[in-house]
């Protein structure tokens, strides 16, 4: 992959999970995003009465790239405080435009440049995208200056996809013994995007891997840390996320409706 900011052609796959304009309408009235939101959240008791969790162990994070503001403003009015933003510059836009919805925060999902670690230091809440040492000390030091910290988790190929994005699950460990030397970035888990796929019998295993990459850190974490939740599952497959064990998951598309751009658009999908 090398231009990111051009659209890609529309595979020529049969429609899959990730084309889902039938599935989910735009959202346009306060009464759509609470109805949408209620709907997941009761998918989300569910997913988690089929494995003996309570539904209060999953956050539910709105994800609400490229939608606009007027939309957001609805979303607010029916309860989202924190929401999930894929490009850091459209983030911040969106945080300096709502700035009179005081108490809404902010989480950056996607990859970053090291070049725009001072954005994220400045406004986000939190940030699920964590990949290498670099960041992590532009993180710090921009996060250092403004006497500020956030939150953090480390992103994780669990796919085997040649993606470049996220650590190699066996790169994590020695990784984390590293984050501990910056001050301002509090280590709250683990995040993965599972492989791009209908089949749950291939998502599933992705999530798998990071629970029990979790698991086994655990185990032998830097003093101090804690690796408490899992960052994982989307609108096509965050029931299964929720059986293997996330704690966050991360919904765009079920909540706002569907977008028009392919997810191909946001990140890698296949080697470059
Ligand atoms: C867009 C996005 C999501 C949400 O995807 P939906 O299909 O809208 O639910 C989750 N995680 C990341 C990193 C994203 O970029």
């Amino acid at each position: 992959m090398t231009d990111q900011h051009a659209p890609r052609p529309a595979p020529l796959t049969p429609p899959t999970r990730h084309d889902q304009h039938g599935r989910y309408p735009k959202a346009t009235s306060v009464n759509d995003f609470v109805h949408n939101l209620a709907m997941v959240r009761s998918r989300i008791e569910s997913a988690c009465l089929s494995v003996g969790r309570s539904a209060s162990s999953v956050r539910l994070l709105p994800v609400s790239k490229t939608v606009d503001e007027a939309s957001i403003r609805l979303s607010y009015a029916a309860g989202c405080r924190m929401l999930g933003e894929n490009k850091v510059q459209e983030a911040h836009r969106k945080w300096q435009d709502m700035a009179d919805l005081s108490d809404l925060r902010w989480s950056v999902i996607g990859h970053l440049q090291t070049n725009k670690a001072k954005l994220v230091a400045h406004f986000a809440a939190e940030f699920h995208a964590l990949d290498s040492l670099r960041l992590a000390q532009a993180l710090d030091r921009h996060l250092q200056a403004e006497g500020r910290s956030l939150d953090v988790f480390v992103q994780v190929n669990t796919s085997g996809e040649a993606s470049k994005y996220g650590l190699a699950p066996d790169d994590v460990a020695s990784f984390l013994r590293d984050l501990s030397a910056f001050s301002a970035l509090r280590v709250r888990g683990l995040m993965t995007l599972a492989v791009m796929s209908g089949e749950a019998d291939r998502v599933r295993p992705c999530f798998a891997r990071l629970r029990q990459l979790r698991d086994r850190l655990r185990q032998e974490l830097p003093e101090g840390m804690a690796l408490d939740e899992l960052s994982m599952g989307m609108s096509g497959d965050y029931e299964i996320a929720i059986q293997e064990g996330a704690t966050v998951v991360r919904v765009g598309q079920a909540i706002y409706g569907a977008r028009a751009l392919p997810d191909s658009f946001y990140w890698p999908v296949t080697s470059p």
